[in-house]
């Protein structure tokens, strides 16, 4: 095993989460639904610009809040990119629909648009586009395509918190928007996410499906007279604890964001010469796109160097890392999912084998960034 000097993450903290989360001790709600997830759903809501906003204990609850709202179930598909990870594709599977896996493009890791238009059947109820590293799908194209075959669209942003496309905010754009607060993401709460319900019509049936199926939220504001079970549903609601430890960061986020983008930059600027080199590329941003810095990753040209790369930065005591492994060509899939058709992907493969992560976190510092660039460029050199 190595041991790092510089890990690839280290969780976001902005100094003020004890602060608030011993506010919430005192308020004595630590469940769900309490005084600092109101706090944090005013933030997101009148700050932050995004609609109808219920924080969940994941993106994975998220998505799957949709895959209910949406009522997509057995014999159902779902286009979901094969270059994502698990629950894009699980929260649809869990209700027995067939995930069929989308390629990536060949600039960036994301959906490519042209793949989902040829895969779409009678049988098409979703396309869910993932924002890798929270650059912007092709949203203008996905919109057209669900309009013209009548499809859901549910973003997963888990990557993209900030992040926008045409200036609208990524995850305002189709019928839902699934966030992830996990402690590698750009703000966190430990474990944490939400979803943002686009489309008010939803915003009364989704209440209820968060708190258990029941009509706990219109009941403890008066709207019902009785609390009771009413639809399906979970406990996907965050816990009180958990809002008042993610409120400081959303209070904090430009200030976060913005050291995120001189890290990032740096690297882009550092690592340049070498991308003009032909030894990587780097990422590529459409003009469309404003991303978040969520992710810095060089592309090799093949595995065996992208190996070697990130076996020489762990000797250094640097982690680089890789990223997701090819869903349609996963060992579930494989055995669980027999029925489904599977264009080949050989963009998502591409990413599986020869994509390297390198250290972008709060706390890293620029001389860190600079150091971790004359380490990948010494590599080159000596
Ligand atoms: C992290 C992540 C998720 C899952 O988020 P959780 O909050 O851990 O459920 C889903 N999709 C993508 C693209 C992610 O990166």
């Amino acid at each position: 095993m190595h041991s790092f000097t510089i890990p690839f993450n280290s969780p976001c903290l902005t100094g003020l989460e004890s602060d608030y989360i011993a506010r919430a001790m005192a308020s004595g709600h630590l469940s769900g639904n309490g005084p600092m997830t109101a706090r944090c759903r005013s933030l997101l809501e009148t700050g932050h610009g995004y609609s109808n906003v219920l924080l969940t204990s994941s993106c994975t609850d998220a998505l799957e809040m949709a895959a209910i709202l949406t009522g997509i179930g057995p014999g159902d598909e779902v286009i979901v990119p094969s270059y994502t990870f698990v629950s894009a594709a699980l929260a649809f599977v869990r209700q027995g629909a067939v995930p069929v896996f989308a390629d990536s493009r060949p600039d960036n890791p994301c959906i490519n648009e042209e793949a989902v238009g040829r895969l779409i059947t009678p049988a098409t109820r979703a396309i869910v586009p993932v924002h890798y590293a929270g650059i912007a799908c092709d949203m203008d194209a996905i919109m057209n395509l669900a309009a013209r075959h009548n499809l859901w669209v549910i973003e997963d942003a888990a990557h993209a918190f900030g992040a926008r496309y045409n200036g609208k905010l990524l995850g305002s754009i189709g019928h839902f928007g699934c966030f992830s607060f996990h402690e590698t993401k750009i703000i966190n709460s430990g474990e944490g996410g939400m979803l943002t319900v686009n489309n008010p019509e939803f915003v009364s049936r989704a209440e209820v499906i968060w708190e258990k199926g029941t009509t706990r939220c219109s009941f403890r504001r008066g709207e019902t007279a009785r609390y009771e079970w009413t639809d399906t549903g979970s406990s996907f609601l965050m816990s009180d604890l958990n809002a008042a430890f993610l409120y400081p960061q959303l209070l904090e986020f430009d200030n976060i964001l913005r050291k995120r983008r001189e890290q990032w930059e740096c690297y882009h600027s550092l690592l340049g010469p070498g991308a003009r080199k032909g030894r990587y590329s780097l990422p590529v941003i459409p003009p469309r796109s404003e991303h978040n810095y969520s992710v810095f990753f060089l592309v090799l040209p093949d595995a065996g160097r992208r190996n070697s790369l990130m076996e020489h930065l762990n000797r250094k005591g640097i982690q680089a890392v890789s990223h997701y492994l090819d869903l349609a060509g996963s060992p579930y899939v494989r055995k669980h999912i027999s029925e489904r058709r599977q264009a080949p992907t050989p963009e998502s493969i591409r990413y599986e084998n020869t994509l390297l992560r390198l250290p972008l976190f709060h706390a890293l510092t620029l001389s860190q960034v600079e150091h971790i660039c004359e380490t990948v460029n010494a590599y080159y050199t000596t």
